[in-house]
């Protein structure tokens, strides 16, 4: 099974932090902009007949910034083009200062199942220091219009002056008003974004002080019943993203639109970042790839390693040694020697012990170490 991404990069304001393909001042090209994204669709949809996708997922940008029958229309295009399952998660990115009842009933007829609400905090200030749109009521006021829908909640750490005061008020209004999963994230300060003033100016917590927040939240969420299943992401039970899990089983992908990237038949390859570029492209029948890599097996065992070990369950030894035809231990034998404190063998599986989790970059470097030897 493989997943299908479609990127909406239009957003009312650039957020400070924002280093995403989003456009603020663009949203009068959104039509045009759909009429080549439905014709990427067509066109990536007669190379791929052969496929079944299982999950689709509308993120930007903010998608629930354009009309919804856009939407819509891409929905039904998907349908037309891919084989899609009956049962498919299909995810829509909402900003709780774009939305409206109307918008909701149409994004039910397009048939989207979940949601993922970027909250980040529910203290007003941050949200205004990260030049949000929204605020903590017109979350509240999302939730109300979503119930019994299928949401997601995102919750940003290591903001200006953020407490745990702060992350437990955060949590507590994201599952009180119903999320059935929740992705909790740190802030990453991208050089070029606003936000990079407070960074030099030492007035954003430092990497100690948000694993400090980090396992506070962890622990008020498990307390609510959400069990992490990735480093990131909390899910009650049964509700873990299906689109997102295929993105860390390293499993096949196409991403359509604007800056938009794609992983199948062993390649990766990635759309222009430039709108006029993309449509200009689209209307005259090429794709919009800049570029395309066939992946190295070193690099290949190394990204399937790095992925499988950001879950809770861990890689599979078997799945390893089936998908290279080697065991995992002939490959990485001293990045596994390195790391022996910090790993756990759980039946076929192995993973990272759960209080190392959050760290678990420095473990991963041996690992990197190691692929850079392949081959030499
Ligand atoms: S809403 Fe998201 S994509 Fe849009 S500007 Fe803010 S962070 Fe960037």
């Amino acid at each position: 099974m493989a997943g299908i991404y479609i990127h909406i990069p239009f957003c009312r304001h650039k957020c400070s932090y924002c280093d995403f393909t989003s456009f603020p001042d663009k949203i009068e090209f959104a039509e045009a902009y759909m009429a080549c994204l439905y014709k990427e669709l067509k066109m990536r949809g007669e190379e791929l007949k052969n496929y079944e996708f299982d999950t689709v997922y509308f993120g930007g940008g903010t998608p629930s910034y354009i009309p919804p029958k856009l939407i819509l229309g891409a929905m039904n295009q998907i349908r037309q083009c891919f084989r899609l399952t009956k049962d498919a998660e299909i995810t829509l990115e909402l900003n709780p200062g774009t939305i409206g009842e109307s918008k909701v009933e149409t994004y039910e007829k397009a048939g989207i199942n979940r949601f993922s609400i970027g909250l980040q905090t529910a203290i007003d200030e941050q949200l205004a220091d990260l030049g949000r749109i929204h605020n903590a009521r017109d979350y509240v006021y999302a939730t109300k219009l979503l119930q019994g829908k299928n949401f997601s909640t995102d919750i940003m750490l290591g903001l200006k002056n953020q407490t745990k005061e702060d992350v437990r008020k955060t949590v507590e209004l994201a599952t009180l008003c119903g999320s059935s999963h929740i992705s909790m994230y740190a802030l990453t300060v991208e050089d070029g974004t606003p936000i990079f003033t407070d960074y030099l100016n030492g007035e954003l917590p430092d990497s100690d002080e948000v694993a400090e927040l980090y396992e506070y939240g962890r622990t008020l969420l498990e307390e609510r019943g959400f069990k992490r299943y990735e480093i990131s992401n909390f899910a009650k039970p049964g509700f873990e993203s299906r689109h997102n899990l295929n993105y860390w089983k390293r499993g096949e992908y196409i991403g359509v639109g604007v800056s938009a990237s794609s992983f199948m038949q062993g390649k990766r390859f990635t759309n222009t970042f430039n709108l006029d570029e993309y449509m200009k492209c689209i209307i005259s029948g090429h794709y919009p790839a800049v570029t395309c890599e066939e992946v190295e097996e070193a690099d290949a065992k190394f990204e399937y390693v790095m992925l499988a070990l950001r879950t809770t369950k861990g890689l599979s030894l078997n799945a390893y040694q089936k998908q290279f035809g080697k065991p995992i231990a002939e490959d990485f034998p001293n990045a596994l020697k390195k790391s022996v404190q910090y790993l756990q063998l759980d039946g076929d599986n192995i993973r990272i012990k759960d209080e190392y989790l959050y760290v678990q970059n420095s473990i991963l470097m041996a690992f990197m170490e190691e692929e850079t030897l392949f081959g030499k």
